[in-house]
């Protein structure tokens, strides 16, 4: 087959680089396009204390860096850009980055990840890693004994306000409506934990930072009545969903109703020679190093596909 490259991977996080790593390894000689986001996820965050093998954490652009460098002391082909259009309706696959250079590849991995979605004010970006995250496993520890706030009804706000009532001294769920959206076995968890209070028919209108720089409350506004009021706090955690990046393929591969990439088999794809790994697929587990995994499986896969449609 007549393609650029046996191996194309769109994504930079610990999925791509990490597929990167195995298929250098397995002399692919991979080309890795790394994306809007150069690095992912990890690049928003500070310390990484849950990546196994650092007992005192790491920096997420360190991690990154070190997983960069690393794909391409084994000849990993790591290129800025992103992809406007693909088409895999045949092998080889083609891609088109912005800019319009054309690529074609035998085969394809998929590693764009997911966007936690933000509330649509400024305060909430301005101060992430300030106060405002979108990860309790990554930074609830910081919240030691310290009041937060969790907004959104779904599994995922339920889930994290939980999880966090084991740092904060009291969690606070803020949601826009008088009902949860979240299964009744996680509501009624979440109803009997002494540590949490519900704020109902509420938005979160502003987060305050009057030290400059870091979060002291949050000014919420019922959206029955429109009355505004101050909560101080220390941090807030938006869990209100993630979008997954998939964009690019709707309408060329499998995707869930949410849009998530349906895989099967480990890394396939409804696509043969199209594999996808990381949270694009994920929305279960969505840890780097559950990312990381399912890249290492899309390499092994794609490998073992190259293997057996050569020619
Ligand atoms: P989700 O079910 O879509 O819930 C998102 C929540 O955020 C909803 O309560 C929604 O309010 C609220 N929301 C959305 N946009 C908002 C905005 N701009 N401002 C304020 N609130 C907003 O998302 P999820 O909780 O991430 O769950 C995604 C999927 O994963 C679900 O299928 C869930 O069951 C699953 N999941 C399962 C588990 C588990 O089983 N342990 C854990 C996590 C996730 P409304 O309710 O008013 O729409």
């Amino acid at each position: 087959m007549n393609a650029d490259r046996k191996v194309i991977i769109i994504g930079s996080g610990p999925a791509g680089l990490t597929a990167a790593v195995y298929a250098a390894r397995a002399n692919l000689k991979p080309l890795l396009i790394e994306g809007l986001e150069s690095g992912g996820q990890l690049m928003l965050t500070t310390m990484v204390e849950n990546w196994p093998g650092f007992r005192d954490g790491i920096m997420g652009p360190d991690l990154m860096a070190d997983m960069r460098a690393q794909a391409e002391r084994f000849g990993a082909e790591i290129i800025e850009g992103t992809v406007s259009s693909v088409t895999l309706g045949e092998r080889p696959f083609a891609l088109t980055l912005a800019g319009g250079r054309t690529l074609t590849a035998e085969s394809l991995i998929i590693a764009t990840g997911a966007s936690a979605r933000w509330l649509e004010i400024d305060t909430d970006r301005k101060l992430s890693g300030h106060g405002v995250s979108t990860c309790a496993t990554c930074d609830g520890f910081f919240f030691k004994g310290r009041p937060i706030a969790v907004v959104g009804g779904g599994d995922s706000a339920l889930e994290e306000a939980i999880y966090l009532t084991k740092f904060a001294s009291k969690v606070t769920l803020v949601h826009r409506r008088d009902t949860l959206r979240a299964s009744k076995i996680m509501q009624d968890k979440a109803f009997a934990n002494p540590k949490i209070d519900f704020v109902w028919d509420s938005e979160v209108a502003e987060v305050k930072d009057v030290t400059k720089g870091e979060v002291t409350g949050i000014v919420l506004r019922n959206l029955k009545t429109g009355a505004r009021s101050e909560l101080p706090l220390d941090g807030v955690f938006i869990a209100i969903g993630h979008t997954p990046n998939t964009s690019l393929f709707e309408g060329q591969v499998e995707l869930d109703p949410a849009g998530y990439i349906v895989t099967s088999q480990g890394s396939r794809t409804s696509v043969p020679g199209v594999f996808a790994a990381g949270d694009v697929q994920d929305h279960t587990y969505r840890q780097a190093i559950t990312a990381a995994g399912s890249g290492c499986m899309a390499a092994i896969d794609a490998e073992r596909f190259l293997e057996g449609h050569e020619g």
